[in-house]
C-alpha cells in the first residue's frame, strides 16, 4: 500500500496527523500547500493521484517567477485527509514543528510523461500553470509557466494559514501542549 511509508513513520498516539488510509480519487483533483517548520523551514506541496497526496518537500517554496527553478523532492505519499491538516507535531516524532495550511484547492493535469508533468493550479494563493520536472531520483524542479498569473505575488508576503488566519507563532501557542 503506498501509505505504508507514511504510516510507519508516525507514532499515531504522538501525533495528531491522521491515519493513513486510501480513499476515492475525487472529481476534481485537490492539491494543498503546507508551510513546516521542522528542522528546517520548508513547503509542503501535495498533488492528489490515485486516492493519495503525491508530496513534494519545496525547500524555499514554490516562486512566481518563471525564471525560478525551485528543488522539489518526492518523499512519502500522504492521505488525502492531510489536505486539512495544520497544528503541531511533537519536537521528537518525525516532522516535529508547526505546520499551517498555506494554500488548498483543485488542479487539473494539462502534460505527463516520465519526466514532466503540467498541472493548472486552481488555488487561493497559488494560480494558473506550472511545471514539474524531474531532474533525478527524488529530486524535481517546480517552475512557474509564463502565464498571466506569472509574477503575481512574492510567496514570503503570505504568512498566515489559508483556514484559520493564523500565523505559524499563533498556531504554535494554540496547539502546544494539546
Ligand atoms: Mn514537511
Amino acid at each position: 500500500m503506498s501509505l505504508d511509508i507514511y504510516n510507519k513513520k508516525r507514532n499515531f498516539k504522538k501525533t495528531k496527523e491522521p491515519k493513513g488510509v486510501n480513499e476515492k480519487t475525487s472529481k476534481r483533483l485537490k492539491f494543498c500547500v503546507q508551510h513546516h517548520l521542522a528542522s528546517h523551514d520548508h513547503y509542503d506541496f501535495r498533488l492528489e493521484l490515485n486516492g493519495v497526496l503525491k508530496s513534494f518537500a519545496v525547500p524555499k517554496g514554490p516562486s512566481y517567477n518563471p525564471k525560478d527553478k525551485r528543488l522539489a523532492i518526492m518523499v512519502e505519499d500522504h492521505p488525502l485527509s492531510y489536505r486539512n491538516f495544520e497544528g503541531v507535531i511533537p519536537e521528537d516524532e518525525y516532522g516535529g514543528g508547526v505546520v499551517i495550511l498555506w494554500d488548498r484547492g483543485t488542479y487539473k493535469i494539462n502534460y505527463y510523461d516520465e519526466k514532466v508533468l503540467k498541472i493548472t493550479l486552481y488555488g487561493k494563493r497559488l494560480k494558473g500553470s506550472w511545471s514539474l520536472i524531474n531532474i533525478e531520483d527524488n529530486n524535481f524542479l517546480l517552475i512557474k509557466e509564463n502565464d498571466k498569473y506569472a509574477n503575481l505575488y512574492k510567496i514570503n508576503n503570505f504568512k498566515t494559514s489559508i483556514k484559520s488566519n493564523l500565523t505559524m507563532m499563533q498556531i504554535k501557542k494554540k496547539y502546544q501542549d494539546k
